[in-house]
């Protein structure tokens, strides 16, 4: 894998990871914002990934040293995979703070694999397996339960929204001072203009909900995990409505679709 790393905007930045069942189709972002604090890591894509996001931080002037947290949008191995990795490499002082949504904790510790369903009407199973545990002499686990939603907002600016479906504790985060929302697979890209969701899920119904919820919330940028990537803002007067061929074609494929990039009217 060769070291690479996007800026996005100006606090936030992209680094590609490999991709998901070898295809091109569903490149695997890790995401980098910069705080007055310290480096804060969006998901840590598959396991072999460590090494190449410490030297691609390094090459463009990060210092991996100061990750103060990683948030985890759900416990699948292409977004867990390179915990223990990164946080074996760079060995802060004092410790990585991860949080994980409260429902994933046990599925991401439990180390065995899981089945999913993917297409809302073929229901064909596939089996996803865990992302690898950091040592706890490197890193904390933190649920997030009441206690930790209020950790990761006083420490961090960072609002965790509780995005259910696709995994149990699939989570999204805000944060609030750039208005960046971190979608993990709550939402994503389909093509360059439409914002949907994957048809991989737990459960589809609360998928839906929950992919409806972050298209309605209030945000700037959108920073999806996998497939595109945009880098313009998307606040609420910019997203349209989803009509046309190019929709009934996602829909057939298990697609939900919910808005799509426009300009701004004025
Ligand atoms: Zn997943
Ligand atoms: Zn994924």
């Amino acid at each position: 894998m060769k070291n690479n790393l996007t800026r996005l905007t100006d606090s936030v930045s992209a680094i590609k990871t490999d991709f998901l069942f070898k295809t091109r189709l569903l490149p695997t972002h890790v995401f980098v914002l910069e705080t007055k604090n310290g480096l804060i890591l969006f998901d840590t894509g598959s396991p072999g990934s460590g090494k190449m996001i410490v030297e691609s931080l390094k090459e463009a002037g990060f210092d991996p040293g100061s990750i103060r947290a990683i948030c985890l949008s759900h416990w699948h191995r292409d977004h867990a995979g390179s915990l223990g990795e990164i946080t074996g490499l760079v060995k802060p002082a004092s410790g990585v703070d991860i949080f994980i949504g409260r429902p994933d904790l046990p599925l991401l510790t439990a180390q065995r694999p899981r089945i999913l369903r993917f297409h809302p009407f073929l229901n064909i199973p596939v089996r996803h397996r865990p992302g690898r545990l950091p040592s706890p002499s490197n890193s904390r686990l933190i649920p997030l339960d009441s206690a930790g939603y209020a950790t990761l907002d006083r420490k961090y600016g960072i609002k965790a929204i509780p995005t259910p479906g696709h995994t149990p504790g699939h989570t999204a985060y805000l944060h609030r001072e750039t208005g960046s929302l971190f979608s993990g697979c709550a939402l994503s890209l389909l093509n360059r203009d439409i914002v949907g969701m994957v048809p991989i899920f737990h459960d589809r119904k609360e998928q839906i909900r929950s992919g409806q919820r972050l298209a309605e919330l209030d945000f700037r940028y959108l920073f999806p995990v996998h497939m595109f990537l945009r880098t313009d803002e998307i606040p609420l007067a910019k997203r349209l409505p989803c009509t046309g061929k190019k929709g009934i074609m996602a829909r057939l494929m298990g697609n939900h679709l919910f808005f799509r990039y426009g300009e701004h009217a004025e």
